[in-house]
């Protein structure tokens, strides 16, 4: 990110209370917007997650501060989850304001919070410095705890049965926009908010709102400064990160030649062309030939085996054919099918398969010697699973019946 002058912080507002109840919960009322105004336009202010450290240094350096100050800001901000001056007692007091308003301006501030499963899935609506809102889920699992990232606001990919993408692109995010997101878990779970006790998070997955490969430049930046060692990043790692694509071609080939262990996850949701054209419009421009060649091309290159996103619909893409030609398409691969099972979206009259046929999806492509395992559809009851971030400013209407299927695989 270039410089830009830096936006009048947005207040500070109190850590929501850490809840625990079972039913979704209503963390943080709406606050009032951030002092900047919905203008679509311009950058966010530089943030030190944008730079690498060296360049850190060359600001602290501007400032008249001696360069090792970077590190110091850098390992508060990555290591130990703030940006707030007076958690920085090994900084001078005269120099903590000019180097937090330099380098650690506040992002993100939290709209409103929402948790299920008894406080261990927290989603939190952010609005940025201009107004966008991004959404961010927290899931802690017994022996993880992922972070469920935005890379945009919107996005532009358009699938019919997502949230996201009815409302279209509003804009990129950038590399700190994004990894203020799982900062901000950090200091969430570090401070004992998440049932459970402190923890730290391990897993990051990049299938929040947005197409991360649309965003590429920013995206891989987070992808590094999240997995690089404190004080340059946040030391989580590489394996642990997962990046989530509609199928975008060229971007696969050039995230394999990063050569990152990072997973791809590909969101596939249709074997055939003819359907996957109307389920992920983006086919009509790489077909599934060219998707899959992609995918082949990331696992020879990185050895990581491929993950292959299938939101299972019920009479849409559920038929035992589909499964066959699926298994076809991926027996002998460095391949795992993920199957979701569909989360509903507002406006939409497409529901999640029968069990019965999601069963037999799965017993088609373990014969065909294929890895599938459903996901785990956490979330639900706060709109926060797979494909229903939306990010509206509105409460969600109150769940029906709790999901029996929402906890768990
Ligand atoms: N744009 C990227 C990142 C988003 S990831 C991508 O498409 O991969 C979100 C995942 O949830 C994708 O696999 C997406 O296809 C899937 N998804 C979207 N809407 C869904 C829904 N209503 N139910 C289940 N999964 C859904």
């Amino acid at each position: 990110m270039s410089a830009t002058s830096p936006a009048p912080e947005p207040a500070r507002p109190e850590e929501p209370a850490g809840l625990q109840g079972t039913a979704p919960l209503v963390l943080a009322s709406p606050r009032p917007a951030s002092p900047r105004p919905a203008s679509g336009r311009g950058r966010p202010p530089r943030h030190l997650a944008d730079l690498p450290l060296a360049e850190r240094r060359g600001v602290v350096a501007g400032l008249g501060q001696p360069p090792f100050r970077a590190s110091q800001l850098s390992r508060h901000f990555f290591g130990r989850y703030t940006d707030r001056p007076e958690e920085m007692s090994d900084l001078p007091l005269a120099a903590r304001d000019p180097l937090t308003r330099a380098l650690l301006p506040r992002l993100l501030t939290p709209e409103r919070e929402l948790a299920c499963d008894g406080g261990t899935t927290r989603k939190t609506l952010w609005r940025t410095f201009d107004g966008a809102l991004v959404e961010s889920v927290l899931m802690r699992y017994p022996d993880r705890v992922t972070m469920c990232v935005s890379s945009q606001a919107g996005c532009g990919m358009a699938c019919p049965f997502c949230a996201t993408g009815q409302a279209g692109l509003t804009r990129n995010l950038s590399t700190a926009e994004i990894v203020a997101q799982v900062v901000a878990g950090a200091r969430m779970l570090a401070d004992g908010q998440v049932p459970g006790g402190a923890g730290r998070v391990s897993n990051v997955v990049f299938m929040g709102m947005g197409e991360p490969l649309a965003n590429y430049a920013s995206v891989l930046a987070a992808v590094r400064r999240l997995t690089e060692p404190v004080p340059e990043g946040m030391g989580i790692s590489q394996r642990s990160v997962t990046v989530s694509t509609v199928g975008l071609v060229p971007a696969i080939a050039r995230l394999a030649a990063e050569r990152l262990s990072v997973t791809l996850a590909v969101s596939l949701h249709a074997p055939d062309d003819e359907l996957r054209d109307t389920l992920v419009p983006v086919n009509r421009r790489w077909k599934v030939a060219d998707v899959l060649d992609a995918a082949w091309g990331y696992a020879a290159t990185t050895g990581r085996r491929v993950s292959i996103e299938y939101a299972l619909i019920r009479d849409i893409n559920d038929h035992a054919w589909r499964a066959d030609l699926l298994g076809s398409l991926l027996a002998g691969r460095l391949a795992h099918v993920n199957l979701i099972p569909l989360n509903p979206t507002p406006g939409s009259k497409w529901t999640a398969s029968r069990p019965a046929a999601q069963r037999e999806f799965v017993r088609r492509l373990e014969a065909h010697g294929v890895p599938v395992t459903v996901r785990d559809t956490r979330g639900r009851e706060i709109d926060g699973a797979c494909g229903q971030l939306a990010a509206s400013a509105v409460a969600p209407a109150p769940s029906s019946a709790p999901t029996p299927s929402s906890v768990g695989r």
